[in-house]
């Protein structure tokens, strides 16, 4: 174990051994002499070749026993048998690993939904392969409604240019199509769609947005983030039933990826709504800790209260805001203290500026909310930095203030995140997906404060990982893949790409359990394996080593709250040859 895993977890648990208010009930003190009371019988007793704990005191185990929704035996095989009873479920798992519940740090859970339900042009090698599966999403609506997708990244592409709208003519000319890029930061729209919107020539860009045009001035059907918002505010809203739909949809997938939770960057009131109705009828699988989308509701927020959770167990809690301060590095949308290396015309777009921002993280901060808020560019960081400095000593630490992506940043910068107390919320799969092209936007020299988990967590800033799915694939194995590894699922490059910048596997681990735990100020309750936790386990099919076998190691059984929300994997009896 790392000196700075070491530090890392005791600043996570320092709170717990120093003492606070302990979850679980009090133990009864043996009575000197007699024979050991046994202990009342467990729901649930889960056997298997290794209990990853997390826990510093005592890392490794054999077995977990559950009752209720709480964990109350981690120990041995042999002292696990003293909870079974006549109505134990007993689940034995040889050879399998159990870890703390995974959780998603930044991720989209509706969006996943959605995702699911719409055409996916991810991985199209060309503007017309994008088109065809628009072509058969149309066959299959009424003419005039919209198709909505996303995926489509012009990187992969013959020329890497944005297209145009031609090609989604040629595949649906009577249906409004609204493509979003894959990393979300730009829309792709027909001509349908653009006439839906009232978009001619004469439209103008929004502040914080751009319009592509071609020579002639005429919009191509490409519209840079905020001037999304001109073709997206036509798009009819979803019902009630269309959202719990894609939620269920997206909380299975999740499950299924081996997530007890996530962290849901940005919903609309409506989703709310749905998600504290999925969660009161007990429907809801998975914990989510949501943030509410939008600089359009600040001036509200005092009149609302952030949800209290003090036990650990709700499976919806609102307590966040989640804001954008700058675009994607992709698009080019990234805000930059200096020009982009491969189009040096432009250092891309602040979406808030600096006196919004701080006047945000002021409103935010006084409401009592956790803000989280996007910066992926160094320019864009600074500013949220400046922001979370400028509510006075430990304001933002208090808090638990967030940045969301905090991908390239300035060397200056590295340390206030600790020295602010704000939370990195890091994305290992984008190094990974962003490898090839990164640098040439950046340049050499800005590499070095790009995609830099080892440096904020040597500079003693609490790391969060996640996916931000539905951009990525859900997988938390994925992420830790890519943490420890940094190399692609092809194993390129070799040695990893700026390879100083692995974590360990306990590192990447803790990141995924503990770090999203502590976001969500559940580090006392959640998170790790410990007597009095509350039961969120994830069970692999094997234990884990930091390499490849990562991405293909199965997920065996998942549980939230002690209830077995996928049970494990039927096996077929070992015989004898
Ligand atoms: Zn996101």
């Amino acid at each position: 174990m790392s000196n700075v895993l070491r530090a890392t977890l005791l600043s996570l648990f320092g709170s717990l051994v120093l003492g606070c208010a302990s979850p679980g009930p009090p133990a009864a003190a043996p009575t000197p002499g007699a024979p050991a009371e046994p202990p009342a019988p467990a729901d649930l007793v889960i056997t298997a070749g290794v209990v990853r704990t997390l826990d510093p005191r005592s890392p490794r185990a054999e077995a977990v026993a559950v009752r209720g929704e709480r964990i109350a035996f981690v120990g041995s095989a042999a002292g696990a048998r003293a909870f079974v009873g006549p109505a134990t479920r007993v689940v034995e798992l040889p050879g399998r690993a159990v870890v703390p519940g995974l959780v998603d740090g930044h991720a989209h859970l509706y969006g996943l939904g959605v995702a699911l339900e719409t055409p996916s042009v991810r991985g199209a090698r060309s503007a017309e392969a994008a088109a065809a599966v628009v072509a058969e999403a149309a066959k299959a609506r009424p003419r005039g409604e919209w198709i909505t997708g996303r995926g489509w990244d012009q990187n992969l592409w013959p020329g890497a240019a944005f297209p145009t709208h031609a090609p989604l003519d040629a595949a649906a000319p009577e249906h409004p199509v609204a493509l979003r890029r894959v990393d979300g930061h730009a829309l792709w729209a027909n001509a349908a769609a653009m006439r839906a919107a009232g978009i001619g020539r004469g439209a103008q860009d929004p502040p914080g947005g751009r319009i592509l045009r071609d020579a002639a001035g005429e919009p191509t059907g490409v519209f840079i983030d905020s001037a999304m918002d001109l073709v997206e505010a036509k798009i009819p809203a979803d019902p009630p039933a269309v959202r719990e739909r894609r939620i269920l949809r997206g909380a299975e997938e999740a499950l299924s990826s081996g997530l007890t939770g996530v962290h849901e960057m940005g919903i609309d009131d409506e989703t709310v709504a749905v998600y504290r109705a999925l969660a009161a009828a007990g429907r809801l699988p998975i914990r989510v800790h949501a943030y509410l989308a939008g600089a359009g509701r600040l001036e509200g927020l005092r009149e609302r209260a952030p949800d209290a959770d003090a036990a650990g167990t709700a499976m919806f809690v609102l307590r966040g805001v989640k804001l954008f301060a700058d675009g994607a590095l992709g698009s080019r949308g990234a805000a930059l203290l200096e020009p982009y290396a491969d189009e040096p015309s432009t250092s891309g777009l602040l979406l808030m500026d600096r006196e919004a921002l701080a006047r945000a993280a002021r409103l935010v901060a006084d409401a009592g909310f956790q803000l989280a808020v996007h910066a992926i560019g160094d320019r864009a960081n600074r500013a949220v930095l400046d922001a979370f400095e400028a509510l006075g000593p430990g304001r933002a630490a208090a808090l638990r203030f967030r940045v969301e992506h905090a991908q390239i940043v300035s060397p200056d910068d590295l340390p206030r995140f600790a020295a602010l107390g704000a939370i990195a919320s890091v994305q290992p799969t984008h190094a990974t997906s962003d490898m090839p092209w990164a640098p040439a936007r950046l340049g050499a020299h800005r590499l070095r404060g790009a995609y830099a988990f080892r440096s904020l967590l040597a500079s003693g800033a609490r790391v969060v990982f996640g996916s931000d799915f539905p951009v990525e694939e859900p997988s938390p194995l994925l992420g830790i893949h890519a943490a420890v590894t940094r190399q692609d699922l092809s194993g390129q490059p070799p040695g990893g790409w700026m390879p100083e910048e692995r974590l360990d596997l306990d590192e990447a681990l803790l990141a995924f359990t503990a770090a999203p735990a502590y976001a969500a100020w559940a580090e006392g309750q959640r998170g790790r394996i410990a007597e009095g936790f509350v039961a969120d386990l994830t069970v692999l099919g094997r234990d884990l080593s930091p390499d490849r076998s990562l991405v293909d190691t199965p997920i065996e059984m998942v549980v939230v709250g002690g209830r077995v929300a996928r049970a494990p994997r039927p096996h077929r009896a070992a015989r004898a040859p």
